[in-house]
Parts: structure tokens; sequence; C-alpha cells
């Protein structure tokens, strides 16, 4: 047995190499890291981290799933598992009016083609569980552990976790959600705003049926949007000021639930609530860069914009689809998947379109969240014309399904 007085030899136990070391094991970096080892097997090593792996919100938080995004979990593995949960959008109308309309006209509707849905919504959970499963199924290593020190050298970076470990990695994929404590350890700054809105967010049971129907109405406050679940369920997403949200939530169950009838009316009989009531702060802001040395951002740790459209892990699948085609093209070929010229191409191939969606969705959410007569009665013209235009319907749905040409192969459908 050691004494005090003995000399202790202070030795820092070794790094552990990987190729490719993911940081976060949120939905994007599992299906980072399982597309990956699904397309390499033993030709590559890769690990993910994160202090908390499987956190779990009770069935609250939900995602619309594009088709895209849905193909993309069907080639890894992760679909078979989420489909039994997942409700498919089969009609999605978008309406304006003010709180107390008894009839919101319905300006613009996209119904389902064929046999593919317009979307699939899921909870979070269960999204989060399927690529569990198919990250264990394809034996990706995890490491219990927070990022929190990051050095890059010419061949590899270096990764420290709070407890001391050092991980190295010829590249580091920061998938570590929205507060990425990479994304500030590589130094790179963001750009946005808070939009002054908070959404509210709950599970809702009701009387009957939705028939596959989501919903956006347009109201003077914001968007509020019913989104359907499986069985006599639908998500909202309701979006209000900040104080008056604090209010909203102060109130007595009754009394939320009056106000919810309001916004959601009685057209599926009575409701009540299926889970707890949270809110979230909408803000919308991206990374000034994509990359770093040895480091790219991935998903939320990139960007973070409005839930208007259900867009945020849509966008954040896209850049998985092409940054894991980006990295296994260099692999197979024996090359290093963390030099400068990878890490370029995926934010040349990754910015322009994160940066237009961004944008978008604020300006759309500004352009509605407006009570202003004549914007109002200028925007209801434009939805009502898109309405009647077939070309430019099919445009918009093939933008939000995110699988048109020229998208990653995942995104296709097609094997990496
Ligand atoms: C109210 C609301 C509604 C939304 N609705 C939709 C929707 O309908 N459709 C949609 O597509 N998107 C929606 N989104 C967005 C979506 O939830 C996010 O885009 C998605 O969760 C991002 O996934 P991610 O893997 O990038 O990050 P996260 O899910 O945030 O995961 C990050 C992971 O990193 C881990 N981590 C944190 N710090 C460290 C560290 N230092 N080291 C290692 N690991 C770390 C965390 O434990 C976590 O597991 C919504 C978001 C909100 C807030």
């Amino acid at each position: 047995m050691m004494t005090p007085s003995e000399p202790v030899a202070l030795q820092k136990p070794a790094s552990r190499v990987f190729d490719i070391l993911v940081a976060g094991a949120g939905p994007a970096g599992l299906a980072f890291a399982s597309a990956v080892t699904q397309a390499m097997g033993r030709g590559v090593s890769i690990a993910l981290v994160d202090p908390r792996p499987k956190q779990r919100d009770g069935r609250l938080r939900t995602v619309a799933l594009a088709p895209g995004s849905r193909r993309l979990l069907e080639r890894i593995g992760a679909w078979e598992a989420l489909a039994p949960q997942a409700q498919p959008i089969l009609s999605m109308s978008i309406a304006d009016g003010r709180v107390r309309d008894a009839v919101r006209l319905e300006q613009l509707r996209f119904d389902a083609q064929g046999d593919e849905p317009l979307a699939h919504m899921a909870f979070n959970d269960d999204l989060c569980d399927a690529l569990s499963g198919a990250a264990a199924r394809l034996g990706v290593e995890t490491i219990t552990g927070a990022a929190s020190g990051l050095a890059a050298g010419r061949d590899m970076a270096e990764v420290t976790l709070e407890g001391g470990e050092r991980l190295k990695a010829r590249l580091v994929v920061a998938a570590d959600g929205a507060r990425s404590a990479l994304r500030e350890l590589a130094d790179i700054a963001t750009v946005g705003w808070d939009t002054a809105m908070t959404a509210i967010v709950a599970t809702i049971a009701h009387e009957r049926d939705h028939a596959g129907r989501a919903e956006q109405h347009f109201l003077p406050a914001g968007p509020f949007a019913i989104l359907p679940l499986r069985g006599r369920f639908s998500s909202i997403v309701w979006n209000e000021a900040p104080a008056d949200a604090q209010a909203l939530l102060a109130l007595a169950e009754e009394d939320l639930l009056r106000e919810l009838e309001y916004r959601f009316t009685l057209k599926l009989g009575a409701l009540s609530l299926a889970s707890r009531v949270a809110a979230f702060p909408c803000s919308f802001r991206f990374a000034r860069r994509f990359i770093a040395p040895r480091l790219a951002l991935l998903a939320d740790a990139a960007h973070v914009v409005h839930p208007l459209a259900g867009q945020g892990l849509n966008l954040g699948l896209r850049d998985v689809a092409a940054l894991a085609e980006f990295v296994v093209e260099r692999l197979r070929l024996g090359l290093d998947p963390g030099d400068a010229a990878t890490l370029a191409a995926y934010q040349r191939a990754r910015r322009f379109d994160v940066v237009s969606s961004s944008f978008g969705m604020d300006a759309l959410n500004r352009i509605f969240a407006n009570d202003f007569e004549p914007l109002r009665a200028a925007r209801d013209f434009g939805l009502r014309v898109v309405d009647r235009l077939a070309p430019a319907k099919r445009m918009l749905m093939a933008e939000a399904a995110g699988d048109g040409r020229g998208a990653p192969r995942l995104l296709r459908g097609e094997p990496l």
C-alpha cells in the first residue's frame, strides 16, 4: 500500500484513437454513426460519446419526418422499429384567422400523392429508441462522457472528456445539440436572433379521429400547429409572445384547456391533455462556419430553426446524409476523412441549404405572425394562388420532402 509520503508517478492515461469520434447521441449523432458504420463495417473505427444517452422527455416532443428523412432511416435499419409508432400525414391544411373565429378559411391544402404520405409524425423518444437500436445492432461503440476540451493537431484532434479521459480521432463530429460545447471550444461564433416567440408544446387526446390531417393555423400571435399522432392523439406547437406563454402556462388545467379549445376548435370533439405542457423559446441561429480543423458541426450544433415548419431535424438529417457520403467516399479510397478538402466539401454542400431554409422559415414566421390587414390580405391571396397552381404546389412539396435530384444518396434511399 502506498503512503502519502511516497512519490507518485503522475502519468496521463494514453488517449484512445479512432477514425471518427461523434459527440452527441441525439438523433443526428446516432444516425451519422450508424450510416458510416453500416457502409464501412470493420473498415472504420468510430465511437459515440454522450453524457446521458437515452434521455427521455415523457412522450412530449415530436418530430415530423419528411420522406427523405424516412428513407435515410429505412436505409440505416431504424425505420422498421419506428414505423408501427409513426403516424402518416395524409393531408395538410393551412388556414388564416383569429383565435375566436368560429370557422377559419383554408387557404392552402396539400394531399398525399399515391401511397407516399406527406410526412410521418413520431415521438422524439421513439425515434431515439429506434436509432439507438440500429446503432447497437451495427455495433457502434458508445462512451459515457461529456466533451469538454478540444485540441486540433495536424493529423488528429484530441477531445478531453469531463472526467479527464482523452480520445483522439482524425475527424470529430459535433452533434452535441443547440448549445454545442465543441462549437464553442472551436471558437465558432453563431449568427441569429431570438424570435420573441415561445412555442408551447403538448400532446392532446381528442374524441374523434384526425384522419391523418395536419393543420397550421396562422393566428395573430403566431402559428398554431396540430400534428396527428397514432390513435386519437395530436401534437400541438402553439406559438405565443413569451409573456403570454408564461401566463398561459400559469393557468389551471381547465382554463388552459379552454384557451386551447379556442385555437384547436372542437372539430375533433372534447380535448384533454395527454402529456405535460412545456414551453421552448424559439430562436433562429446558425454557425458562421460549419467546420474547423478536424471538426464538422452537424444538425442543431450547426443550426437551430424556428419550429414553424417542423424542419429542424429534417435539416439535420440532410447534414447527416451529406457528411456520411463525403466521409465514406474518402475512407473507401483509403484517404483521411477529416482533412481540409473533405470538410470544405461538406460545408459547401450544406451551408446554402441551411442558411436559405433558416431565413425562409424566419421570413414566413414574420409574415404570418402579423395582424396588419393589408399584409394579411396579400398573404391570403398569395396562398390561394399557390393552392390553384399545381406546379407551385409540387415544387413546395418536393422542397419539403428533401429528396429531390442532387440530394445525398441516403435521402434518396440509396446505399452509400
Ligand atoms: C419545441 C420543439 C419542437 C420541434 N419540432 C420539430 C419537428 O416537428 N420536426 C423536426 O424535424 N424537428 C423539430 N424540432 C427540432 C429537433 O428536436 C432538433 O432539431 C433535434 O433534436 C436535433 O437533434 P440533434 O441530434 O442535433 O441534437 P439533440 O437532440 O439536442 O441531441 C444532442 C445530444 O448531445 C448530447 N450532448 C450535449 N452536450 C454534450 C457534450 N459536451 N459532449 C457529448 N455529448 C453532448 C446530449 O446529451 C444529446 O444527447 C423541434 C424542437 C423543439 C425545441
